[in-house]
């Protein structure tokens, strides 16, 4: 019999966990790895790293991962190393110092709420700059003692990565998140079972499993449907980060609001103040009605001024198109039975998401919904909010949109996520121990100018260097891999010259940000790049949302371009754009280029991380930057916008860009001393970091929320809700007076000047007369107000003047009031007249939003 040369079966592979078991006097390590605290604290991750580097980086940067990876002869090493077992003892002594520092009781508490949360590149639950945004903002309610808990979604697969295929073509990928690997936890019970929050959907409950994050001080909580309890049909409602339908997009929607209120009360979380960040989280207005009716007893009206009282929504879309709404057949599907719990009816409850109420072809807004049910709306950048309050006018008709409440907050970023330590050390060195406490303080930040030339120049250049070898030991392998030709591959990345002029962008490739205007005249740009004197070198990065073709149309351009001879090397393309990325990215380049349309980018937030590491920004005067840009600290196409064609204004745009890069930018940069930086360049960056950086951190941002919002919805809910109620009824008794009777109010008089109608002249006072009957004595608390208004250039109309009469005669029902005018302007404006309801205890005009002009 011939031998077989083998013989072997299909191995029956169980796949096992083993938890590493790091030693008793390494918990500490362990520890520290599960609170995110780390991720900010760069002595923290310094230690991390220094374990053992090569392994931190292919961990991505998770401890876990890594701490799990380490064998144990490894862990014995450093358990018996003195060195390293101080440095853990200092960091480890830092983090209790800071967990154990309670909450500030003088600043409001909040409930915050969002679809996603960008707090590490490792737990992947954000997308981009929204997310950013929310997990900055926790990061620094914790460093500034906030008393805050925020509510998100654990998504299994969250958002893509990106990869390029041959012909750049972005491929997406949705890599499952190992929840165990995570620095996260299971919110368990007193029997030790992870916590399930029940949330009733039509006809089933859906069982979310509860996580915890630790963001330092804070908690968040996050929901996860993916678990056995749920049909095949509901697992997937926390996939992925905006992904799925439009049914799914209401399912997690009803979930973040509905189930994150569920998710507070079984945890016994109250708060003060509740924010939205954006209309996604809305519905959880909805639910904090059911709760006020039927926990305490609350009429519908009153449950709406209570809830209003403590209510904040962001909004960060300045497009209406951007907002999430549904048809009343779907929305009817998922909220039908809300009316029930409310005491109101189906009509009632969905026209509170309508600009017209009572309009059956019109979807229900998340938006109108949240505008409806909080009392306090914000933009996130000054422009933004004026954008806003156009966006929003028709849901407060009566009032020119520049009288409206909407108002802002701009963003900004966290400053110890978001700046390299080197400058770290460099501003603790520089601006004294008080920096820290105090980081949005021009004054502390002015000191830069005393640290010498050489030094900015030495920190820029370290970190350019660093930037350069991330990208040549990150991308290497993936371009080997999808783009081939391994020699061109050498060369390109041999060609990235620390010596040349790197600009960098970075964003999501929507339409709106325009990525593809620099390439409008590719002879004018391939000069530019290739100027043997003065090499500039453009990196660009960025994702496009998978359903959006167009987005991903530009990066294929730009991929292509990348590849012709004349800019091989000059314009480069990295894939997968996340924090890690843009961490190395924005502290690496020299100019951080923006060329968003003007209005569109509401805030943006990555030029504001550029300013902290001394990289200047070349953006567009929108969003963040229309406040920003300072002269001689940076460079600003101008607002100004000459053609209504897009194509004409973008052919415009880019050949500012590329005047301004030839005969400013580049000049400047070169101008090279024997030293071999430019000393006018360095003063453009001290000016930058002195000027810009400060105004644009978490810090004031946060402060600015508690000073225009957190304050004062804090105080007025307390009042409200105080004595059983007291005043939220009185305020809701006097309302439902008002609204019985205001159709009957009658204008018995109103007189005019002739002159002031047919001739006026300015500097002329007139004498205004009105009588007004309103029939009840409940009605007479009402003011009227003269309105003048203008039309501007682009014929849009302006308030130009409101003043309001004097009240001087009660006579039973009937109002006399007066107004001595003075006409201040000459011009062509409109006149009018209004009454309103006027009480004090109103937070503003819109709160009861009715206007009878006569
Ligand atoms: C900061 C950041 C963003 C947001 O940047 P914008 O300037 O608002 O476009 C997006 N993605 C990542 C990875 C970021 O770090």
């Amino acid at each position: 019999m011939k031998l077989q040369t083998s013989k072997v079966n299909n191995p029956n592979w169980n796949e096992i966990t083993v938890t590493s078991h790091v030693p008793e006097k390494l918990q500490k390590l362990l520890e520290i790895s599960r609170n995110i605290w780390w991720v900010w604290n760069f002595e923290a991750t310094e230690m991390f790293s220094s374990i053992d580097s090569k392994l931190w980086n292919e961990s991505e940067g998770n401890p876990i991962v890594m701490l799990e990876r380490l064998n144990y002869e490894k862990l014995e090493e450093l358990e018996n190393d003195q060195a390293f077992m101080q440095r853990l003892e200092s960091v480890y002594a830092s983090f209790q110092e800071y967990i154990n520092t309670p909450f500030d009781t003088k600043k409001p508490s909040i409930a915050y709420f969002s679809m996603e949360y960008g707090l590490t590149n490792i737990l992947k639950i954000y997308s981009g700059g929204l997310g950013i945004l929310a997990g900055d903002y926790l990061k620094e309610a914790s460093d500034c003692r906030v008393d805050m808990t925020a509510i998100g979604f654990l998504y299994r697969y969250g958002y893509f990565t990106q990869s390029l295929s041959m012909d750049g073509q972005q491929l997406a990928m949705y890599e499952p998140q190992n929840f165990g690997l995570l620095p996260i936890e299971p919110v368990k019970d007193e029997h030790g079972n992870q916590i399930q929050i029940e949330v009733p959907y039509p006809g089933r409950i859906i069982y979310a499993n509860l996580w915890k994050v630790m963001v330092g001080r804070i908690a968040l909580y996050l929901l996860d449907t993916d678990n056995d309890r749920n049909s095949e049909y509901d697992r997937p409602i926390t996939h992925q980060l905006y992904g799925g339908d439009w049914e799914n997009r209401l399912k997690q929607e009803y979930l973040l609001g509905i189930g994150g209120i569920l998710t507070l009360n079984k945890l016994g979380i109250q708060k003060q103040v509740y924010h939205c960040n954006e209309g996604h989280a809305a519905l959880i207005n909805a639910q904090r009605l059911v709760d006020l009716i039927q926990g305490s007893g609350l009429s519908f009206n009153q449950a709406m001024e209570v809830v209003r009282s403590s209510s904040l929504y962001t909004v960060h879309t300045p497009v209406p198109a951007g907002h999430d709404s549904f048809d009343e057949g779907l929305f009817g599907k998922y909220m039908g039975e809300f009316p029930g719990r409310l005491g109101i009816s189906w009509d009632e409850f969905i026209d509170l998401g309508r600009e017209n109420p009572g309009d059956r072809n019109e979807k229900f807004s998340m938006s109108t919904f949240a505008c409806n049910t909080c009392q306090e709306v914000n933009g996130v950048s000054w422009l933004h909010g004026k954008v806003s309050q156009d966006m929003f006018q028709n849901i407060w008709k009566g009032y020119l949109p520049e009288e409206l409440h909407v108002s802002y907050v701009t963003n900004g970023v966290h400053f110890e996520t978001w700046t390299a330590s080197e400058w770290q050390r460099l501003y603790d060195k520089t601006f004294g121990p008080e920096f820290r406490e105090d980081e949005s303080n021009l004054q502390i930040w002015d000191k830069i100018h005393t640290v010498s030339d050489e030094e900015i120049w030495k920190t820029r250049t370290a970190l350019k260097n660093k930037l350069i070898n991330y990208i040549k030991g990150q991308f290497t392998e993936t371009w080997l891999k999808n783009q081939g030709d391994p020699s061109l591959i050498v060369s390109i990345l041999e060609k990235i010259n620390p010596n040349a002029l790197i600009i960098g962008f970075g964003r999501r490739f929507a339409t709106y940000k325009r990525a593809q205007l620099l390439f409008t005249d590719l002879d004018r740009l391939a000069k530019i790049v290739n100027n043997p004197h003065y090499p500039v070198q453009f990196l660009y990065t960025g994702k496009a949302h998978p359903a959006d073709g167009a987005g991903q149309g530009l990066i294929k351009r730009i991929v292509e371009i990348s590849r012709m001879p004349e800019f091989q090397g000059k314009i480069i393309f990295l894939e997968n754009y996340d924090m890690r990325l843009a961490k190395r990215l924005i502290a690496g380049v020299d100019i951080w280029l923006n060329t968003p349309t003007r209005p569109l980018e509401a805030s943006g937030t990555s030029g504001q991380k550029a300013e902290m590491n001394g990289v200047l920004n070349f953006s567009v005067l929108d969003g963040w930057w229309l406040e920003g840009y300072v002269k001689g600290a940076g460079w600003a196409l101008t607002e100004k916008r000459t053609y209504e064609n897009q194509d004409y204004q973008n052919q415009l745009d880019a050949a500012t860009i590329y005047t301004i890069l030839e005969n400013e930018i580049i000049p400047l940069y070169f101008a090279k001393n024997s030293k071999g930086y430019s000393p006018e360049w360095i003063q453009y960056i001290k000016n930058s970091i002195a000027k810009i950086a400060p105004r644009f951190t978490t810090k004031r941002m946060l402060d600015d929320y508690i000073e225009r919002f957190y304050n004062k919805l804090s105080a007025r809910h307390e009042k409200l809700i105080a004595n059983h109620f007291e005043k939220a009824k009185s305020i809701v008794a006097w309302k439902e007076k008002m609204a019985a009777g205001w159709d009957r109010i009658e204008l018995i008089e109103l007189s005019v000047p002739e002159q002031l109608r047919m001739s006026p002249t300015v500097n002329s006072e007139y004498d205004l007369k009105a009588v007004v009957d309103v029939k009840t004595p409940d009605c007479k608390n009402i003011g009227l107000e003269l309105v003048m208004t203008y039309r501007d250039a682009k014929n849009t109309e302006h308030i130009l003047d409101t003043e309001e009469f004097n009240l001087v005669k009660t006579e039973d029902t009937r109002l006399t009031f007066v107004l001595n005018y003075r006409l201040t302007k000459a011009g062509t404006f409109k006149i009018g007249f209004r009454l309103f309801p006027k009480n004090e205890e109103l937070p503003h005009r819109q709160d009861l939003n009715f206007v009878k002009w006569l």
